[in-house]
């Protein structure tokens, strides 16, 4: 999409040491997940990125996309949206935050072309910061996903 910022750029030895920071090891499977989930900003399902990692990785298979999805979230390379109209996961590889759009019809989810506003909650509810750490919650930051649909072509 036009207007967006650059994905970030994570070279393989960043790949490796966020991953072993988290106690999981660098295989080729999981950097090549991970190319491929940065390379795309359509926020692919496991069986979508299962279809297209596996042209270039003979002998993936889908557990191990699922297991390698889930090393670079918690690595926090990547993020998982979950559905909660029950459509399956899909996973992002910006990890930088920033917006949604859900198409509440097709599952389809796209980046708004939209800076990240950290101060936005200030805005919306100048003192609820203030009265979350009071109660002992300390706000790490926000996010925003327009739901609707897209006019039927
Ligand atoms: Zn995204």
């Amino acid at each position: 999409m036009d207007g967006l910022p650059e994905h970030e750029s994570t070279t393989e030895t960043d790949l490796r040491g966020a991953l072993e920071r988290t106690g999981r090891r660098y295989t080729r499977q999981r950097a090549g997940v991970f190319a491929y989930l940065r390379s795309v900003d359509s926020h692919p399902t496991a069986e979508q990125v299962f279809a297209a990692v596996r042209l270039h990785i003979p002998n993936l298979s889908l557990a191990t996309v699922y297991n390698a999805l889930e090393a670079l979230v918690a690595a926090r390379l990547a993020a998982r949206l979950a559905d909660d109209l029950g459509g399956p996961v899909r996973y992002d590889g910006r990890s930088s935050p920033h917006y949604h759009l859900r198409c509440e019809r097709t599952g389809v989810v796209r980046d708004l072309p939209l800076s990240y506003a950290p101060d936005l909650i200030d805005r919306l509810a100048p003192d609820l910061v203030a009265e979350l750490r009071r109660l002992g919650f300390e706000v790490r930051g926000h996010r925003l996903e327009i739901v609707g649909h897209f006019r039927d072509e």
